[in-house]
């Protein structure tokens, strides 16, 4: 009998897979089986590894994660690292897994700020460190400031500062914690992913997504509760003319954009993602020579 090559695997995992009514299923077996052989489903290395005949220990291993996979686990989780600016993140259990949609906000803060020096950032509700990491990398940052009240999510945030050889600091702490509000520094930048899902919303969640926590998707009924209070309570944390930028769910556009003009904000802007949805809003904090020409003009 010819023994069966990883390229055969990888078909049959693929039918497994599409029977199973994944949309992406040979972007995601490939994934796994390139992680079960150590190597990247990218490269020249993993397409020669496919002609090559199945190894009984990394077949069992394979199976395991794909039957973990069609039970719904997030691929992110499984394979423990994602991929997000370019930067390696480990994530896992306990984490929001780093979206792609949310290199929008990445984008936004690097071509509005890119010119500037010594920049002093704030990263709230950070996470595995995704956008304040991907910001320390690709901005000259002074201080990059991220805060996390979750434990679990805190250990994956020092990995990843680690692992991508950034000066993050984390706080570890509520952002509703007037200590914790009391001791970040006054910033340039005030970036938040905040959760902003609707009670609705929760209601009907794909299925990896239950496997994310809570506490980081539930953002109150309307979904903006966090838009509200950050607003609120972090817009004397910025420098004059500094900004505040928030990553947004769909259809969330007019109503933040709101928040931040009632806050005082100017210059208030939403930006699309590649899938042509409203992804973040972010304002600038009135600086004192704007105030002073406003009130010549007016
Ligand atoms: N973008 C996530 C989702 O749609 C939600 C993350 C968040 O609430 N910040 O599942």
């Amino acid at each position: 009998m010819v023994n069966k090559t990883y390229n055969d695997l990888r078909q049959s995992s693929i039918d497994k897979l599409d029977t199973a009514e994944f949309d992406n299923a040979e972007f995601e077996v490939s994934e796994l089986l390139a992680y079960v052989l150590g190597t990247d489903a990218r490269s020249v290395d993993f397409r020669e590894k496919l002609s090559e005949p199945v190894d009984k220990d990394v077949l069992e291993h394979f199976e395991a994660l794909v039957s973990k996979r069609i039970g719904g686990e997030p691929l992110q989780y499984i394979i423990g690292e994602w991929e997000f600016y370019g930067l390696p993140f480990k994530v896992g259990e306990g984490v929001l897994i780093p979206r792609q949609d949310t290199e929008t906000v990445v984008d936004v803060a690097i071509r509005k700020l890119r010119t500037e020096k010594d920049l002093v950032v704030t990263d709230l509700c950070s996470g595995s460190g995704c956008i304040g990491i991907a910001l320390d990398k690709n901005l000259s940052c002074k201080r990059v400031v991220c805060v996390e009240k979750s434990d679990r999510a805190v250990a994956f945030l020092e990995q990843n500062i680690k692992l991508n050889n950034s000066k993050a600091e984390i706080l570890h702490g509520d952002i509703f914690d007037d200590d914790i509000i009391d001791s970040l520094p006054q910033s340039d930048l005030i970036v938040c992913n905040p959760p902003y899902l609707t009670q609705d919303d929760m209601q009907s969640l794909q299925l990896e997504v239950t496997h994310e926590p809570e506490d980081a998707l539930y953002g109150g009924d309307d979904g903006l509760d966090y838009y509200r209070e950050i607003t609120r309570l972090y817009k004397d944390k910025l420098c004059d003319g500094g900004m505040l930028l928030f990553e947004i769910g769909i259809d969330q556009e007019d109503e933040v954009m709101k928040i931040l003009i009632q806050h005082g904000f100017i210059n208030v802007r939403t930006k699309k993602d590649l899938a042509g949805i409203y992804r973040c809003v972010y304002g600038y904090k009135k600086d004192r020579a704007k105030i002073y020409t406003d009130s010549i003009i007016f």
